[in-house]
Parts: C-alpha cells; structure tokens; sequence
C-alpha cells in the first residue's frame, strides 16, 4: 500500500501546480541524478520573433507570405512567429494552403497559391534536393528557415529566441538537490545551442538531432543514472514516456506530452521542478 505521506506530497505538489501523476514518480524525483532538457520552450520562452527576412528573387513581402502559409497549422513556436510577423506586417488573411504536410525536426511543406512551398532548415532542403552548399548561413544568433519556392531556394528568414530569466537559477538550486548532470537536446542548430548551454550552465549539449536522435541519447544516460527528461512536448513525447521521469511544461505543451509525462508543470517555469524536488525530497525523508 501506499504511505499516507505520499498523499501528502502529491496534494502539496498540486497546490503548487505540479500534477505528479503516482507515488512512484515522486519517489523517482527524489533519486534523479541526470536532468535532460529540452531547448525550444523548455529553457527558451519559445516565443519566436523575427529578426530578418532575406528573399533571394522574389520580394520579401511575398517570401513571408508564402512562408506563413505554409505554416499556418503548425502548433511550433518557429511557425507561430511566422505567422505574427506576416499579420503584423500586412493586413490581409493569410492565403490558404493545400497539401500540408509537417516533417518533425525538419519543418513544414505545402502548395499555395499552386506553388509548391518548403519552409524549414538545411535537413529538410536537402531532403528536397536542394544542396546545403547553396544555403547561406544565418547570423548565427538565431534558427534560419528557409523556403523553397517550387524546388529552388527562394529566400530565409531568421528568428531568435530568449531563454527564460529563471533557467540558469533552477540549474543552480537543482545542483543543490544533489543533481550531477545536464544535458540538452535540440533540433536546432549548433550556434544557438552552444550559446544557450553556455549561458545557463548545461554540462553537455547535442544540437541538430531529430526527434528519435533524442530518444537514443536519452536512452545511454538513462543506463548511466537515473535520468529525468523536461520538454514542452512538442515533438517530444516519445522522450519523455522513455525516461524516469517524463516532466512536461503544461501550459505551453501538447496534448500528447501531457498524455505521455509523468509529471505536468502548470507553470511553464523550470524553477516549478525545484518545488516538485523539494517536495518529493521532503516526502521521501517522512517515508524512508
Ligand atoms: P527543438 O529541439 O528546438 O524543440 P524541434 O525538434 O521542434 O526543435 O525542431 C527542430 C528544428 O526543426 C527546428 O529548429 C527547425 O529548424 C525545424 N522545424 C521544426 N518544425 C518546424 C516548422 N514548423 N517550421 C520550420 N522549421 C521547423
Ligand atoms: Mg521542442
């Protein structure tokens, strides 16, 4: 049966909107020693905003026109900063798209207007036939979409995200609960992952992976140690129904990663797995 005390910790965790889906998870928490994290949304705020538009041949009015279209049914923060910038700067409704197709860890692909759209990074160009010799290189600030307009490179736009003001001061307060590692995994390119690592005080990094790179890294920690993984659940939820402990950002996150995680933060703040440790720490030391 189940100590009373693990009601206890699970009720105090709820109060302080942390959904810890069993004891067994709280008892997880006490004991993880390797924290994995996703980038996008997880340590960044996942508010995208553009910061250049770069069209080869065409205007760039009409480079972002294509772009927002073909990503209008996307739920990933690059496509709703898309989105934001092509009504911030035009009025009119966004012209509709066919043939939608959205690659995870690649981008987006669609006909609009009876052109043939891609909008995405290097993998997806490639992917298309159209040589990553040809792309140029973002500013190395930000994620670089590039759009392909029927099967030739047709412009890129650049974005940039902020990493929340709380991520470097969870790290610090997690070390304390006796935490050894941290590691993040994202899609996105080395640059921007190298520079976010640095800033917050990731112990290891692994950059442009696809969503199953992730669950084949995430699988060598966790025969290592016992291993948490943090993500907003976009494009994330086989990884954290593999790890110990799946923790998902609610607020932001997907249906799918609320479905597939262990425990839900109802704040997307990584300061709330601080509470859910503490918590289970205390727990733990009233059971134990
Ligand atoms: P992260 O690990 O940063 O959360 P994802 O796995 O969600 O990243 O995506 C990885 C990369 O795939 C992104 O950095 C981007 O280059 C590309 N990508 C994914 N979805 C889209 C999209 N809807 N539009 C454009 N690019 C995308
Ligand atoms: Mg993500």
């Amino acid at each position: 049966s189940v100590p009373l005390s693990f009601f206890g910790g699970i009720g105090g965790a709820s109060r302080a909107g942390i959904l810890v889906k069993g004891s067994t998870y709280l008892e997880a928490l006490a004991d993880v020693k390797t924290m994995v994290f996703d980038k996008t949304g997880t340590i960044t705020r996942g508010t995208f905003q553009v910061t250049e538009i770069k069209p080869a041949d065409l205007p760039a009015e009409r480079l972002l026109m294509y772009a927002a279209a073909a990503e209008q049914h996307s739920s990933h923060p690059i496509a709703q900063s898309i989105l934001r910038k092509a009504q911030e700067l035009h009025d009119a409704p966004v012209l509709t798209a066919e043939n939608v197709q959205e690659i995870p860890g690649h981008g987006v692909s669609a006909d609009v207007d009876h052109q043939h759209i891609l909008a995405g990074n290097t993998r997806l160009m490639e992917s298309q036939g159209i040589p990553v010799s040809i792309l140029p290189a973002g500013s190395g600030m930000g994620t670089v979409v590039y759009i392909a307009v029927n099967g030739v490179y047709a412009g890129m736009i650049e974005i940039s995200d902020e990493i929340k003001e709380d991520s470097a001061t969870a790290l610090t307060l997690l070390r304390r609960y006796g935490l050894k590692k941290f590691v993040m995994l994202t899609g996105d390119n080395e640059q921007v992952a190298e520079r976010v690592a640095g800033q917050i005080g990731i112990d290891e990094y692994h950059a442009s992976l696809l969503p199953q790179d992730k669950v084949e890294i995430l699988t060598r920690l966790l025969s290592q140690d016992k291993t948490a993984f943090v993500g907003d659940g976009i494009n994330d939820a086989p990884v954290l129904a593999a790890a110990d402990v799946g923790i998902a950002m609610g607020a932001l996150g997907s249906d799918a990663a609320i479905e597939a995680a262990d425990v839900v933060l109802m704040k997307d703040r990584l300061t709330q797995i601080v509470t859910a440790i503490a918590i289970a720490h205390k727990t733990l030391r009233i059971v134990r």
